[in-house]
């Protein structure tokens, strides 16, 4: 994906272990406390490909060009691949190059030309840039990474870079000029920087595509290309001559021919990530006194993952070497120079941008705070540098700009582990408790669950057991429960109803009695006062009806006698017997201490109609 950044965190394979965070040269890498995993500040990285090489689970990539260079395989526009010179430290496996061109152009490609003729080209305007001193020193600019480096992280040498494009930008000049403007060209080389600068590319300088040596291998296998099926083919001219060299360190000052004696030199040649670092740092501060140009490379002509051969840097240079002598058994030297003089002409110059990416020093509380969060006392501090920096102080100011988090300290993990334990032990105390107490109240819960159920399942029971009819209901009327003597009151279809839903659960009480009835309940639910037995007709019963709350204006319940039932009729009769004998016994009393007649005449005389009431019934049942 073009858009995609050049360099990227797979984060489903990252294991935090902040290796990239530590490595990364100029701190594109930030552990934040918002992720567990750290992110890639893509503005700030100069693609030297250090963390992709640090990265043990494999967790950062660069971005893949083998879609695209499928695309631009299938074209028919005219194809031309740029070799770099590295091809012979990365193919040691190809006995010949000769056969290596062929398999290139076994891609579908048109030409194959080599990087190390620009580098000719570009070490002959060295040569005169360096030989033509004008007062400034300027610092060469064949590797992205340095130039990057220079545009994001010392802006004011940007007038210090020397005004040429990389040797790829310059090839692609030599073959638009050679080839035609149309001819779509494919950059095969080690180092993951040129992918950026092919996408800025433009006009007779543009790149189309660049690929690593590793995905040019995973096209081979794709296109199942091997060196055991082609027969030998040369590569296009121009060809290079000393530019071969250009992967060895000073290669660009012996390919120039430039004076290397120590004491007269006008260039010092630094490489890898701390010589280039220091010596850029040097150069801004020092240039005055060093009074010399400086070559600076990453170092990533031989290394990087762009180039996957895992030998040792003087192995692999003598690899170079070797590749470098035997292209000049073949080396026509007025042929080549014919053709440097011919496209020395082209224009290769190239501007370069400040990008400033400098994070301020932060003020000095912010750095005392982070210190402090540490735990360490500004005066007396480990600086055991396993966190990756000198000092505990070093460490604190990339803290107090966001790089860093607490726990890339070692130390500081330790303790707060220790820390951790003891809090997850007390966690798991209280944890511990809690449960013994969830398990107290489960077992009380359950049984006064039981002890409800029990006493409920008694309830039921002895609402079965009485002779009246009961019901429950709630605010809406609706039944909640309602013994079988409920349903035999009201009649046949009640008692259906009672087989199928037991109790009449759910049932609306408006189904079984009339509106007036109705009224009564609803009464009692709104005004939560009790309705005494009511005499009143349903159907061709006389019912008796009681009602009473029994939650607040939600649940109340009623007792339902059928009058007209004998057992009902003879206890009811008996009852309100009694209470006329209660009454009249009362008054008798009265009466007979008024009158002095005793009373037992008159209780007597009533306590018979009740016998012959009752032996009257007895009869009838
Ligand atoms: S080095 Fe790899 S695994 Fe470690 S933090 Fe960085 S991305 Fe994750
Ligand atoms: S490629 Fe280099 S500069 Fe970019 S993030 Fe990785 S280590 Fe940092
Ligand atoms: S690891 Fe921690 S204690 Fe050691 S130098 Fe780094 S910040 Fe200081």
């Amino acid at each position: 994906m073009q858009n995609e950044p050049l360099v990227n965190i797979n984060t489903d394979k990252c294991t935090n272990c902040f290796t990239c965070v530590r490595i990364c040269p100029v701190k594109a890498i930030r552990a934040n406390t918002q992720s567990p995993h750290p992110s890639i500040e893509n503005s700030r990285c100069i693609g030297c490909g250090d963390c992709i090489e640090t990265c043990v689970p494999k967790a950062i990539y660069y971005r893949s060009s083998i879609e695209q260079a499928k695309q631009l395989l299938k074209s028919k526009s005219k194809k031309v691949a740029l070799i770099s010179p590295s091809l012979a430290a990365e193919f040691e496996d190809i006995t010949d190059y000769r056969k290596f061109v062929q398999m290139i152009k076994m891609m579908n490609i048109d030409h194959v030309n080599e990087v190390s003729f620009a580098i000719d080209l570009l070490a002959y305007k060295y040569l005169t840039l360096f030989g033509d001193f004008k007062g400034r020193y300027y610092i060469t600019t064949c590797d992205q990474v340095v130039v990057s480096f220079i545009e994001k992280y010392h802006p004011n040498l940007i007038q210090n870079l020397a005004p040429f494009g990389t040797p790829m930008l310059v090839m692609s000049k030599v073959v638009h000029q050679k080839y035609g403007d149309d001819v779509k060209v494919l950059y095969i080389g080690p180092d993951i920087a040129s992918k950026d600068v092919a996408l800025k590319s433009a006009g007779d300088s543009k790149v189309d595509v660049v690929l690593t040596f590793p995905e040019l291998r995973q096209l081979f296998k794709e296109k199942q290309i091997d060196e055991n099926i082609v027969e030998y083919s040369e590569f296009d001219g121009p060809v290079g001559y000393k530019g071969s060299l250009y992967p060895i360190r000073n290669g660009l000052i012996q390919a120039a021919d430039i004076d290397e004696n120590l004491l007269t030199t006008a260039v010092i040649c630094a490489e890898g990530k701390k010589e280039m670092i220091e010596s850029i740092w040097e150069f801004e501060n020092n240039v005055k006194i060093i009074h010399r140009n400086l070559h600076a490379t990453y170092g990533n002509s031989l290394a990087g993952p762009g180039i996957s051969n895992r030998g040792s840097k003087l192995y692999k240079e003598y690899l170079v070497i070797k590749y470098a002598n035997k292209r000049l058994v073949k080396f026509f030297r007025s042929e080549w120079y014919d053709n440097l003089n011919t496209y020395l002409n082209l224009d290769f110059s190239r501007e370069f941008h400040p990008d400033d990416q400098r994070i301020p020093d932060p003020p000095i509380e912010k750095v005392r705070e982070a210190i402090a969060l540490m735990k360490r006392n500004e005066d007396s501090q480990a600086n055991c540098s396993q966190c990756g920096y000198s000092t505990c102080r070093e460490f604190a100011i990339d803290m107090a700009k966001g790089i860093v988090i607490p726990e890339m300290c070692p130390t500081f993990a330790i303790r707060n582990s220790q820390y951790f334990s003891d809090t997850l032990k007390e966690l798991n105390e209280k944890l511990a408790s809690t449960r013994q107490m969830l398990k107290v109240t489960e077992e009380k819960v359950k049984s006064e669950h039981d002890t409800a159920q029990q006493a409920s399942e008694l309830a039921d029971s002895m609402l079965e057991k009485l002779r009246s009819g009961i019901v429950i209901v709630d605010y809406k009327l609706k039944i909640i429960k309602a013994n079988n003597q409920f349903s035999v009151i009201l009649g046949e279809e009640a008692e259906e109803i009672n087989e199928v839903i037991p109790g009449l659960r759910g049932a609306d009480l408006n189904k079984f009695f009339t509106e007036d009835i109705c009224n009564l309940f609803t009464f009692v639910l709104e005004n939560n006062e009790p309705v005494d037995g009511k005499d009143i007709h349903y159907g061709e019963s006389l019912l008796n009806i009681e009602i009473f709350p029994i939650r607040e204006n939600q649940v109340i319940g009623a007792i339902v006698r059928d009058m007209r039932a004998p057992e009902v009729q003879k206890a009811e009769v008996l009852n309100r017997v009694s209470e006329v004998i209660d009454k009249n016994l009362e008054m008798v009393q009265k009466i007979g201490f008024l009158l002095g007649e005793g009373a037992s005449d008159i209780e007597r005389m009533l306590n018979s109609v009740i016998g012959i009431y009752d032996s009257n019934n007895n009869k009838k049942g």
